[in-house]
């Protein structure tokens, strides 16, 4: 008998029937003689509606009373597949954060697991149960309630799976694996049979959301044997795995295109360029738990430089507001922002053996007439700053410049 962890996101539990479709899922593999631990996550479009209610009565973001509401819709799925596994003469109960003990440190909004006591699930296992776990929150030292970030049901699964030693954990979504770039913004789009860690975090991080990054940083830690398949459709799906020396042989030079619609910009201009200016404004921006992505830095002209960075959609307003009084303090000329732009990324561990990636893409975007704003590289990835409005063109034509539309590994 092995023990498998599911996990089943938004789309998957969108509504009774679908849920009926999860429990058949369920069902098969508890069939095949396996001890079953499901998590999920609240029905779609549940977490922004609740979220919008806190925001609406005069909420914030990253806040105690904010994800005892937003964590709830978790709860209905959970208590909802349990009812539906019920009826169909399986033995099954659904637990929150606090039953299985997921421990977590006090960022609301965005809280990281600490440990998870696997005792409790382990008895339900023993009982003949299939455990249905509600994904994305965990409690605090206080025994408050936490999130872990959105799409963060996919950390709760993983984190069950390394917890209890799963023989794999099982991503179920409306998508049938991890494809070359989001399907739904490029049809052409290939699934792929298997993704390297390294890429898979930089694609998590750079917009692709089938899998959200802590998931992935978790299961390359403790080495959990984790796919992504279809809630809809029976296939192999995606298996996220390291890299061999033999599979390096076979490397694409780019392997995906990420399209991120997250950020903002903001720009601090006529600043002067003297040493401790960049770590007074950074400082202040991270004192108040933002985290900037991007960051360039003009050349000074006349001993005054501009510094323009990135921080996501939800943190703009409160950059803006921290940037606003350090110009002041600074003596700065203005501060600029823009929320109209996208991140659009090429991924591939095959960059490292490749020349010359960064100009096939500044070109393949300049022949479209697409500006670049902002770049930024890694060994292993390449990303563009571009108007929003050009966003899913970008990732089409990069996906078409790249030739991965088509099976082109060796
Ligand atoms: P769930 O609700 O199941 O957690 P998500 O909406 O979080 O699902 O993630 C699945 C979605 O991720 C897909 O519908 C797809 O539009 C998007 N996506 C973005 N990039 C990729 C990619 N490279 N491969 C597969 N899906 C992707
Ligand atoms: N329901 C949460 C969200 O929408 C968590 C998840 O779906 O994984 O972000
Ligand atoms: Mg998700």
């Amino acid at each position: 008998m092995s023990l498998i962890v599911q996990k089943f996101g938004g789309t998957s539990m969108g509504n009774v029937e679908r849920i009926r479709q999860v429990a058949s899922r369920v069902i098969s593999e508890k069939n095949n003689n396996n001890d079953v631990i499901v998590v999920v996550s609240a029905m779609s479009g549940e977490t922004n509606r609740l979220l919008n209610l806190a925001l609406e009565i005069g909420g914030t973001h990253n806040n105690l009373a904010t994800d005892m509401v937003i964590s709830t819709g978790e709860q209905v799925s959970a208590g909802l597949l349990s009812i539906a596994l019920n009826n169909e003469g399986y033995k099954a109960v659904p637990m929150l954060a606090h039953q299985v003990k997921i421990k977590t440190d006090g960022t609301y909004g965005n809280a990281r697991i600490f440990s998870i006591d696997a005792e409790n699930i382990k008895k339900q296992l023993e009982n003949n149960n299939i455990v249905v776990v509600a994904g994305f929150q965990g409690i605090d030292d206080y025994g408050c309630i936490t999130t872990l970030g959105r799409g963060g049901s996919d950390t709760t699964a993983v984190a069950i799976a390394a917890a209890l030693n799963a023989e794999r954990c099982d991503i179920f979504t409306d998508v049938e694996g991890v494809y070359t770039s989001d399907p739904s913004i490029v049809p052409e789009a290939r699934r792929l049979d298997v993704v390297y860690f390294d890429e898979m975090i930089e694609m998590s991080s750079l917009g692709a959301k089938v899998l959200q990054i802590r998931s992935v940083e978790f299961a390359m830690k403790y080495k959990v044997n984790l796919f992504v398949k279809s809630t809809f459709v029976d296939g192999p799906g995606t298996q996220i795995k390291f890299s061999s020396k033999e599979d390096s042989m076979e490397e694409l030079q780019v392997s995906s295109v990420a399209c991120d619609k997250d950020e903002a910009k903001l720009s601090i201009r006529g600043i002067p360029d003297k040493p401790g200016i960049a770590a007074a404004i950074f400082s202040s921006i991270a004192d108040a738990g933002l985290v900037v992505d991007m960051i360039i830095q003009n050349i000074s002209v006349e001993g005054l430089t501009d510094l323009t960075f990135t921080v996501t959609k939800k943190d703009l307003k409160k950059a803006l507001e921290i940037t606003q009084n350090m110009a002041i303090k600074l003596n700065a000329k203005e501060v600029l922002s823009d929320d109209k732009i996208a991140k659009i990324s090429v991924i591939g561990v095959g960059m490292r053996n490749h020349f010359g990636t960064a100009s096939t893409m500044f070109s393949a975007l300049s022949k479209e007439n697409i500006n670049i704003m902002m770049i930024s590289t890694s060994e292993i990835k390449i990303s563009c700053i571009v108007e929003l409005k050009y966003a899913e063109l970008a990732t089409r034509i990069l996906h078409e410049t790249f030739n991965l539309g088509i099976n082109n590994k060796l």
